[in-house]
């Protein structure tokens, strides 16, 4: 079996640990390559590298660092279907969705390419005169990036490329579950000839290479994306370092009595079974106006049962894999406290016969919005069905959740979408569209437990560059603010 390395300092190294792990393949269960399994060492060594970058990096000037940024996103589109197949192998999205997260990796490196032609601060007049005002951004310094596996090369990407602009040198820890497509990825930022010590990447576990960079007295950032209880760990042990955190989701559609129905079981299907239910903006909660329950429900178990489960890379499958066994354990969980809560299964509910952790697409309804099923992330393919009377109702179960990414509403009422835009408490409402599709030049991120107030997509660069104010004084004099005022 072919075993990879880290990458440090521009070259593939061992891990000092000697020890590697295996990466699955989620359809089947097969083994995929061996990594190496990073310790604390592995990760000072990587700090070094790119400490001894940092300086040159930083003073390259930004529209330069672009180009290497353009032909990252040069190389991303020639090998736009090896790395399709590779998420669709280890990750086990299907093919046209693997694609849609290298188009979202090569998307973020075009349009960070030109951010490095403005990266602007302001300019303003002084209170004083002869004497003017302006802001500059810095690098933050050396970063950690801590990736899940549910986009493993459009979120590492969404990190890379706002990172890199603006000047930072780089740790990157990626999830365990995706190895083999950060690899590629640190491969092709490598043919794009990023130079030595400015990208390293350290593949093992969260627990150990993880909590190294997390506690790490002299890496300046992290940007974490992943569960809230990782989260969580990270702002209780990173200390003084800038965090960026974007977490879980527990999004919702709303359908009136007034909405282009079939249009909307069209938007379900895709937010709640579209990457099997595995992604933060995906759609686990129906929340329906009573006038319309029944119909919407027939059409859409009508739908969902047509759904075919199988290989990602067949042309005909729409439901791939769960990434792994927990994965299938904690759907099936919850699909029996949906049970025990009182809630009535429409369909699904099963674990898939064979290989591979295949599971039911599963619909509840009858779902008190108390109740777990409809509170709790579970990042699988279950939905709850909830019943409201009106738009305020709706609005009220829509946000009483912990959490506060996405959200949707089917509506052909201008009063009910605005009431939604403006009352919803999420980062992102969708009007007549599903929970998902993000579009890297607008900001990406959530509200309330979802994140620490950090946005990726166009407003990447706030995360990874600090403020510095200037005051140029050209009057030949002390002048003193506040006190000299003339
Ligand atoms: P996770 O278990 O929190 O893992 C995320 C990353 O954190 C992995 O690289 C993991 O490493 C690492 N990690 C684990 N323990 C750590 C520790 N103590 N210190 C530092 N790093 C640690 O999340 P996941 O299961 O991979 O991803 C699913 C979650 O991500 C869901 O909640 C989903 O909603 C969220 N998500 C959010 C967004 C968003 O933009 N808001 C996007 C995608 C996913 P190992 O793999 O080695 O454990």
């Amino acid at each position: 079996m072919k075993s990879y390395k880290l990458y440090i300092n521009g070259k593939w190294v061992s891990s000092s640990s000697k020890k590697t792990f295996t990466s699955l393949n989620p359809s089947t269960q097969k083994p995929i390559a061996k990594f190496q399994q990073g310790n604390e060492k592995d990760v000072d060594r990587a700090y070094f590298a790119a400490k001894s970058a940092f300086e040159s990096w930083s003073s390259t000037p930004a529209p330069k660092r672009g180009e290497f940024l353009l032909e990252t996103a040069r190389i991303l589109r020639k090998r736009k279907q090896e790395l399709g197949k590779c998420i669709a192998l280890e990750m086990g999205k299907v093919m046209p969705e693997s694609l849609g997260d290298v188009q979202e990796a090569i998307d973020i490196f075009e349009y960070m390419a030109g951010e490095g032609r403005r990266l602007f601060g302001i300019t303003t007049p002084s209170e004083l005169r002869n004497k003017f005002c302006l802001t500059t951004r810095m690098p933050l310094g050396v970063v950690a990036l801590i990736t899940p596996w549910n986009f493993p090369i459009a979120i590492p990407a969404w990190k890379l490329a706002p990172a890199l602009i603006c000047g930072n040198t780089i740790i990157f820890k990626p999830s365990s579950d995706t190895p083999l497509c950060a690899t590629k990825l640190i491969e092709i930022l490598e043919e794009a000839k990023i130079p030595s010590g400015i990208v390293n990447l350290i593949t093992g576990s969260g627990n150990i290479v993880g909590n190294r960079l997390i506690t790490h007295p002299k890496i300046r950032g992290i940007s974490f994306t992943g569960s809230r209880a990782t989260g969580l760990h990270i702002t209780q042990n990173a200390g003084l370092k800038k965090i960026g955190l974007e977490l879980g989701g527990k999004n919702a559609i709303i359908v009136m009595n007034d909405a282009d129905l079939d249009l909307a079981i069209e938007g379900i299907l895709w937010g709640a079974f579209g990457t099997t239910g595995q992604r933060c903006t995906a759609a686990s909660r129906v929340i329906v106006h009573k006038k319309i329950r029944r119909k919407l429900e027939s059409k859409l178990i009508k739908r969902t049962k047509k759904l075919k489960l199988g290989n990602p890379l067949n042309k005909n499958t729409d439901i791939g894999p769960l990434i792994n066994q927990k994965a299938i354990e904690k759907t099936h969980r919850y699909t029996k406290i949906g049970i025990n809560e009182g809630a009535k299964l429409l369909c699904g509910g099963k674990i898939a016969n064979g290989k591979g952790f295949f599971y039911h697409p599963t619909i509840f309804t009858n779902v008190n919005p108390k109740m777990k099923i409809a509170q709790e992330e579970i990042f699988g393919p279950l939905l709850s069905i909830i019943t409201v009377k009106d738009i305020n109702e709706a609005i009220n179960v829509c946000n009483s959740i912990s959490y506060g990414l996405s959200s949707s509403i089917y509506t052909n009422n201008i009063k009910n979408a605005f009431k939604a835009i403006e009352k919803i408490e999420a980062g992102i409402v969708y009007i007549n569209s599903s929970t998902i599709g993000s579009e890297v030049h607008l900001p990406f991120g959530g509200v309330k437990d979802t994140g620490n107030g950090t946005r990726e997509g166009s407003l990447g660069i706030e995360e990874f560059s600090e403020i510095k104010t200037v005051y140029i004084d050209y009057s030949g004099k002390l002048q003193k603010a506040q006190i000299d005022i003339s």
